[in-house]
């Protein structure tokens, strides 16, 4: 068996890619490398990579992570700017015994030092929807926050290899050096071969409080099935955050295990999610909670022309 799962409609062309070389007997870090690669290097997501939302000193500041479930060697960076692929550098970091995980200028020397490909990241259109975000934050009252997304994988090859993966610019106006949870392990990622992987995507200081994609994995190793999983800890930790807080941020989690059952998760509206299996193409679901169940449907084709048109719209500046 093999299979991949991933977060977001973005993630559908590299996950494309990534069966190819699972199909092939390929292993799942190289299908996962190259399919966060490809959602990295295209410059209308702006999440993720090249053209990525800046913090609010308008730098583009990455996070990115990735896990070998059948080692456990874990490579991440955090803030690091200037670098095309952070995904890249986060697997050579997973091959380290320490320092695996390099924040900021440590993580730009080290991919320095290591040849990897330099690259401005921020896009023109990355700065319009900067200086417009700024106009709407003084006119609308509208959340600097709003309007991230990370990419972020669990695959398995048909050697029964497990990786896990993420990678994004983390929150649109964020502060310098602020890390989020895509680059923390058992919060954004967690992958174990002999049971199975997690991801996240939403608010990182929130999926941290419950330490989330760890708490999927422990529920799947208890017997779960990924999709019980993935609703028992995304509704717990949305109770948890409402009683004790009044309101809990946006939680979305994939997982799959090592049979390839896979499930899903969230507490918004819309959450876009793409799958593909030893049986099944790469399909692009939407998924939503009802009462605490995750129901999904496949995407259709007027959401799907929707999107690539929305992302590529020309952008003015107001
Ligand atoms: N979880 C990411 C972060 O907080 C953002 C996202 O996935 O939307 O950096």
């Amino acid at each position: 068996m093999y299979g991949i799962i991933a977060t977001w409609r973005m993630a559908f062309e590299g996950i494309t890619a990534g069966r190819e070389i699972l199909e092939d007997g390929g292993f799942a870090g190289d299908a996962i490398e190259n399919a966060i690669r490809e959602v990295e290097d295209f410059e209308f997501y702006k999440s993720v990579g090249y053209g990525g939302l800046p913090n609010e000193d308008m730098e583009v500041e990455l996070d990115a992570a990735y896990m070998d479930g059948t080692t456990l060697d874990i490579g991440a960076v955090a803030a690091i700017k200037d670098y095309a692929n952070p995904i890249s550098i986060a697997r050579r970091l997973s091959k380290e015994k320490v320092n695996n995980l390099l924040v900021a200028e440590g993580a730009e020397r080290f991919a320095h030092k290591e040849g990897f490909q330099r690259k401005n990241m921020l896009t023109e259109r990355a700065k319009i929807h900067y200086y417009n975000r700024i106009k709407e934050i003084k006119e609308q009252e509208i959340k600097p926050y709003s309007g991230h997304d990370t990419v972020g994988m669990v695959g398995l090859d048909k050697r029964g290899n497990m990786i896990a993966a993420t990678s994004t610019s983390g929150l649109f106006m964020k502060k310098k050096g602020r890390v989020g949870d895509s680059p923390i392990s058992g919060s954004g990622f967690y992958v174990d071969s002999k049971v199975g992987g997690a991801s996240a995507t939403g608010l990182g200081e929130d999926l941290m409080k419950g330490c989330i994609s760890y708490e999927i994995v422990r529920l799947m190793k208890e017997g779960h099935h990924p999709q019980e999983a993935c609703e028992i800890a995304v509704n717990r930790l949305d109770k948890e955050l409402k009683e004790r807080r009044g309101k809990s941020g946006d939680l979305s989690l994939i997982a799959m295990n090592n049979k390839g059952e896979w499930g899903v998760a969230t507490n918004i509206e819309g959450f876009s999610f793409v799958v593909t299996t030893e049986h099944q193409e790469p399909i692009i679901y939407l998924a939503k909670n009802i009462n605490g169940k995750c129901i999904h449907e496949k995407a259709n084709s007027e959401w799907l022309d929707n999107y690539m048109k929305t992302r590529t719209a020309p952008l003015v500046r107001r």
